[in-house]
């Protein structure tokens, strides 16, 4: 169904570690006018990963068949492997009026924001970078190459944090939800994410 007001568009990005898709979770949990976008990838799924929810799952070969079809509003290679949000998961949700979360790294972030400034950025940040070292060593399903690449990767997506509208530290995760949900609402306040319901107003006055 077409509505009348298209949904608006939150970029969120993180340092991994940070506890990013956790909240991205709860939000889209407690929360039913609330979507991701779910991107396309030519990583291996994990345990419990299921092609079409967490991720597309496609080789190399078909990833860049869609680049070369411009399917894609961001894509950039993340730990060596692609990563992408197609335009077509995108406008089907926020045409049908529904708010989008693109929960992608900053490069793609740094797309998005080129090609639709209207778009609302948010970068969560971990307390501390000691905090962010023991999360991510605690995780076990990455190995310990991976693990000091994204460290090393963490400090450089850190410094990104500048360039976003809003930054969110999480160190209480309802905390850090309640201040993700506040700065969702105030865009969906915006005089401009309002603008057809003003005109109407206007014009039937
Ligand atoms: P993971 O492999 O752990 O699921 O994700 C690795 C990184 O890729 C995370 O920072 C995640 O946000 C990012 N990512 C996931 N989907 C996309 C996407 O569509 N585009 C971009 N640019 N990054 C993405």
């Amino acid at each position: 169904m077409q509505h009348d007001k298209k949904g608006n568009i939150f970029i969120i990005s993180a340092a991994s570690g940070t506890g990013k898709t956790t909240l991205v979770s709860r939000l889209l949990h407690n929360h039913a006018d609330l979507r991701v976008s779910v991107s396309h990838t030519t990583r291996a799924p994990r345990e419990g990963e299921q092609n079409g929810v967490h991720y597309h799952f496609v080789s190399k070969e078909a990833f860049e068949t869609l680049i070369g079809q411009n399917a894609f509003l961001e894509h950039a290679d993340v730990f060596g492997n692609y990563y992408g949000t197609s335009f077509q998961g995108v406008e089907s949700l926020i045409n049908q009026g529904l708010d989008v979360i693109l929960e992608i790294d900053v490069q793609g972030a740094e797309q998005v924001r080129r090609a639709l400034p209207q778009a609302c950025s948010i970068f969560i940040l971990p307390p501390s970078f000691e905090i962010l070292a023991g999360r991510l060593k605690g995780r076990a399903t990455d190995s310990e190459k991976v693990i000091n690449t994204r460290l090393a990767k963490a400090r450089h997506e850190i410094e990104q944090a500048a360039h976003f509208d809003y930054i969110v530290v999480n160190d209480d995760l309802a905390q850090a939800e309640a201040d993700l949900l506040h700065i969702i609402r105030a865009s969906r306040l915006k005089k401009t994410a309002q603008q057809g319901f003003l005109a109407n107003l206007l014009e039937n006055s």
